[in-house]
């Protein structure tokens, strides 16, 4: 089965139970500051949970594109790691706005999972969040769950949230296990994070109002918001392990093989440029430009490490835009917005790629002279601060880079530089000169993917 059928086929199966198909919304959000990118299928309901805003519908059933490369759920470094993590990825949901709960929703989730597409049942884990009695008794009583396969967890992975503020509730978590020999153990164990029991749909029970300064208060209906990565359960119906695997990303794969002239496909460049040519390209059509604040900065983050990545495999030509043929080919059916967008798509990539291309190459030979001069495991945030500042180099790029050779960036002293900077900006000023339109002052909008590049780098 190939992805697009699984897609329609999730689709059928909830407008067979009277859900209302919805087309997947735009990744800007409407009219919501409180989030960068749409990174779930419910974003585009946010309103209709709140009860600020009706539909002439109850029951939703959507395919949404989702960007998690920045905010709360960035998942920016997993790619090229990890076998289930994408920047651009699609979530299949179902949505129930006060009608449907807890039963419903686990019955039909099984129903899928077990009577339409016929996954062996000992293959299946799941976790609840461990003060939901109710969904406990739902898996273990109803649906007949093995004790053996299922944990009770806690709120960090059980407790389901848009953003710091917004919908929010307990979730009930479906695994599928990939099999022996793949490293990771089972949810709530504590290697759960490997990629052997990789977590395909989240069921969420949305019944809080989460407000700025962490109280909780009831939503109006309790309701339902579920998300399964086509991606994954498109790799678990093909029988393979890693998304990259499934019929679009080995197309995808092989695009970039060929412009690259590489053999092999198991190369994790070349996974990093079959993501980012999605999220890079279905952004770009939404109407993100690379810039150097806010989205647009996320936006050039991502084309500039996918850039770095040509680069390693060895091209030295504008590449990178070359992939929106063969995404097309892919998701030109499913996504007609992008087949119309394409030529300024492309543009826009050619365009940022030759405009980093001159200061990649000094970037990397500074990177490259440093990388044989030391003695330590961290490049002084100096560096850091010289590749941001004079070449370009978003500071997730650099880390990027320090992560393949087994070093660490010095995060403080990076900012002291910057503080520097913006000090000899301010002096400057006094003198007319100013400074604060320089486009490498600005990191403020780097913030959250900034702090969590940070936090990457010292794990890795
Ligand atoms: P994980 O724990 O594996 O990172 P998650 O709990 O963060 O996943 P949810 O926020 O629950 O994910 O999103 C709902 C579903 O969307 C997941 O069950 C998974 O199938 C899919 N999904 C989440 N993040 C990604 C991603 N970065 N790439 C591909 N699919 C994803
Ligand atoms: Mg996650
Ligand atoms: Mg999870
Ligand atoms: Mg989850």
């Amino acid at each position: 089965m190939t992805s697009a059928e699984l897609r329609s086929l999730f689709l059928k199966f909830f407008e067979e139970r009277q859900h209302t198909i919805v087309p997947s919304s735009s990744l800007i959000p409407a009219d919501d500051p409180t989030l960068l990118f749409t990174n779930a299928g419910m974003v585009q309901f946010k309103d209709v949970f709140l009860g600020r805003e009706k539909r002439p519908y109850v029951r939703a059933a959507s395919a949404q594109r989702c960007v998690r490369a920045g905010g709360k759920h960035n998942d920016l470094e997993n790619v090229g790691y990890t076998a289930r993590h994408h920047t651009f990825f699609e979530m299949l949901g179902n949505f129930s706005f006060g009608d449907y709960f807890k039963r419903e929703a686990i019955h039909y989730a099984w129903e899928f999972l077990t009577g339409v597409l016929k996954l062996p049942t000992e293959r299946l884990w799941v976790t609840v969040f461990d003060q939901d009695k109710e969904a406990e008794s739902i898996w273990l009583k109803e649906i007949g769950v093995d004790p053996a396969r299922f944990a009770r967890i806690g709120s960090k992975d059980n407790f389901w949230s848009m953003g710091d503020t917004g919908p929010c509730g307990p979730c009930t978590e479906i695994f599928y296990d990939h099999g022996e020999g793949i490293p990771g153990g089972p949810p709530g164990s504590p290697d759960a994070d490997g990629d052997r029991y990789i977590e395909i749909w989240n069921l969420v029970f949305m019944q809080y109002d989460r407000a700025s300064d962490g109280t909780l208060s009831p939503l109006p209906k309790p309701s339902v918001d579920t998300g399964m990565g086509l991606e994954r359960i498109a790799a678990v119906v093909q029988g393979v392990h890693s998304n990259y695997d499934i019929d679009l990303f080995r197309a995808l794969l092989k695009a970039a093989a060929d412009i690259a002239q590489v053999e092999n496909t198991d190369n994790s460049s070349l996974r990093v440029l079959a993501d980012h040519i999605r999220s890079c390209a279905f952004l770009i059509t939404d109407g993100v430009l690379p810039s150097n604040e806010g989205r647009g900065y996320v936006l050039r983050r991502i084309i500039r490490r996918a850039i770095r990545h040509g680069y390693k495999l060895g091209v030295r030509d504008t590449f990178f835009y070359r992939l929106v043929a063969p995404l097309c080919a892919q998701m030109g059916d499913a996504y007609p917005e992008l087949v119309a967008a394409r030529p300024m798509v492309e543009q826009v990539l050619k365009k940022e790629e030759e405009r980093f291309a001159e200061t990649l190459e000094q970037g990397m030979k500074v990177l490259e002279t440093h990388l044989k001069g030391m003695s330590g495991k961290t490049i002084p945030g100096d560096t850091v601060f010289l590749l941001y500042d004079t070449y370009g180099f978003p500071v997730d790029l650099t880390a990027d880079f320090a992560r393949e050779h087994g070093l660490v960036l010095d995060m403080e002293g990076f900012e002291r530089a910057m503080e520097e900077q913006r000090e000899r900006a301010r002096a400057a000023s006094h003198f007319g000169v100013d400074y604060s339109h320089d486009v490498h002052l600005d990191i403020r909008c780097d913030f959250t993917g900034y702090t969590n590049s940070r936090e990457e780098t010292r794990v890795a």
